[in-house]
């Protein structure tokens, strides 16, 4: 499956936010649009020549395309690819914004970063993609492989556990509640659904839905 490869950190300029897709630089001053970076050396504006001049505030669609956007880029998921999670979305019950958000994050590459094997998703993505990582005791390298309640993810015995512990040992990140850690956290199991409250990622799912709802 497709994804894309170009420049990261223009697309945390695009937002205007911290999408944290980079891993350990993420959380250093290196971020151009890190807060603790001066005003002068901030890039905290839109990439490009005219970036600066689109400073200025924006229509309702503009603001609804920019939060699709930005969960797009947060998951790693191509426009088609995020258009039938969508639709699969809109045909279950409930509150179809909080069911995208769900499904997005059940999505295997994500699990692995929550469970905060990889630095950032794409390297989560990765660890998958070489198969390092097992489902219920056998490898799955599909990184939108859904991960279900009861499942038990583990990585597998091998030298990437190296950089799976330095991971852990220096991003310090927690598991959400809907993840129950075993093994030294060498693995992790799915315990619920996450619920909206879980999701700590900076969305307004409601935007998202507006926006394919016209
Ligand atoms: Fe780059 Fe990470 Fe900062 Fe985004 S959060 S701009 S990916 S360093």
């Amino acid at each position: 499956m497709a994804r894309y490869t170009g420049p990261v950190c223009r697309l945390c300029r695009r937002e205007r936010t911290k999408l944290f897709l980079k891993g350990e630089r993420c959380y250093s001053l290196k971020c151009p649009v890190s807060e603790a970076v001066t005003d002068r050396h901030s890039r905290a504006y839109p990439p490009g020549e005219h970036g600066r001049d689109r400073m200025r505030q924006g229509s309702e669609y503009l603001a609804q395309l920019r939060e699709k956007q930005k969960a797009r880029r947060i998951y790693g998921v191509l426009e088609r690819q995020f258009q039938n999670i969508y639709a699969e979305a809109s045909r279950q019950p409930g509150i179809t914004g909080e069911n995208l958000l769900r499904l997005l994050e059940l999505r295997l590459d994500n699990v692995v970063f929550r469970a905060g094997w990889g630095a950032s998703r794409a390297q989560a993505r990765q660890l998958v993609r070489h198969g390092h990582v097992q489902v219920n005791g056998r490898r799955v390298t599909i990184p939108s492989f859904r991960a279900r309640v009861g499942d038990v993810l583990a990585m597998k015995p091998g030298k990437e556990l190296y950089l799976v512990r330095r991971n852990l040992d220096t991003l310090d990140r927690q598991l959400p509640l809907w993840l129950e850690a075993g093994d030294n956290r060498a693995q992790v199991r799915v315990t619920s659904l996450p619920q909206r409250e879980h999701i700590d990622e900076p969305v307004r799912e409601s935007l998202i839905v507006e926006l394919y709802s016209k």
